[in-house]
């Protein structure tokens, strides 16, 4: 064997660019498991057909399948990329699908065709398989305010921040993390550092929003995946979530998190609602 190709493929893994697609895998673990405890039987009894055969057949176990495409199906990664955010090209917050979803498509837009697939019995097993896939995963994106800001910075990608934190970073960010400093950005202390600073495991984490999940009943009946992206983004500078440096400590994530996890359980209620429509 070639010693060559393996250290050449490492140099070439290690040289992408890895921004940050999504809520990570806790936060949309989370929006699963707590949408998956509000399914109606009917929409219980469709989501088990429809995940049968799945290594973890559960609404929180398929909840990061999209993103995971990036290594296991890089085309279609491709194909569906914008489907995870989207982006009001003309400042403020009230998106314009004609002038946003252009190109590719945006997280709104998918949410809709998704849900028609999903909701339609005529069409392939498949289909409607990977459509939920992308419902749970996208639902919960919507939610992520920096998934729906206004600034031409990806999405607080091209925000640099360098935190100090003893949290682990994940797997590909590894390289980043030098004397108990990661060098990150502001997308990815939104999907990963907010929710993993709580220092919870998933079950835990379930159980604690759980319980705070009759108090979030400021849910609100809009279902419109429109509406949610709108509110994901004026949480941006409701709540200022640009800190005014890029130097950060714990203290940003503490003061954070409440919002973080009000925007998981919001996201879980219309997730669940969706779905007991669907799959009705
Ligand atoms: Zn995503």
């Amino acid at each position: 064997m070639d010693i060559r190709r393996p250290i050449a493929l490492l140099l070439f893994l290690s040289l992408l660019p890895a921004p940050a697609f999504a809520w990570g895998r806790l936060g949309h673990w989370l929006v699963g498991e707590l949408a998956s405890y509000n399914l109606n039987p009917r929409a219980r009894a469709q989501v088990e057909l429809l995940l049968k055969g799945e290594q973890d057949p559960t609404l929180a176990g398929i909840a990061s399948w999209a993103d995971d495409l990036r290594g296991n199906d890089p085309e279609r990664f491709k194909a569906t990329s914008r489907w995870h955010y989207i982006n009001a090209k003309g400042g403020g917050c009230a998106f314009d699908p004609e002038r946003d979803c252009k190109d590719g498509g945006c997280v709104t837009r998918a949410i809709e065709e998704q849900v028609k697939i999903l909701a339609d019995k005529s069409q392939p097993l498949q289909a409607r398989r990977d459509a939920l896939k992308f419902v749970v995963h996208l639902v919960g994106d919507a939610h992520q305010p920096m998934h729906a800001g206004n600034r031409d910075d990806a999405g607080g990608n091209r925000f640099q921040i360098s935190l100090r934190t003893p949290i682990q970073p994940e797997e590909y960010a590894r390289k980043n993390y030098v004397d108990g400093v990661m060098g990150t950005n502001l997308h990815s202390v939104w999907d990963y550092y907010i929710l993993a600073s709580a220092g919870l495991n998933p079950k835990q984490y379930a159980r604690k929003l759980h319980r705070q999940v009759p108090s979030a009943h400021a849910v609100g009946a809009d279902s419109a995946p429109l509406a949610w992206a709108g509110e994901s983004c004026s949480l941006i500078d409701a709540h200022q979530l640009y800190p005014q440096q890029h130097v950060m400590t714990h203290a940003y994530l503490d003061a954070m998190r409440p919002l973080a996890e009000q925007r998981i359980i919001e996201g879980a209620e219309r997730l669940a609602e969706l779905l007991n429509t669907a799959l009705k």
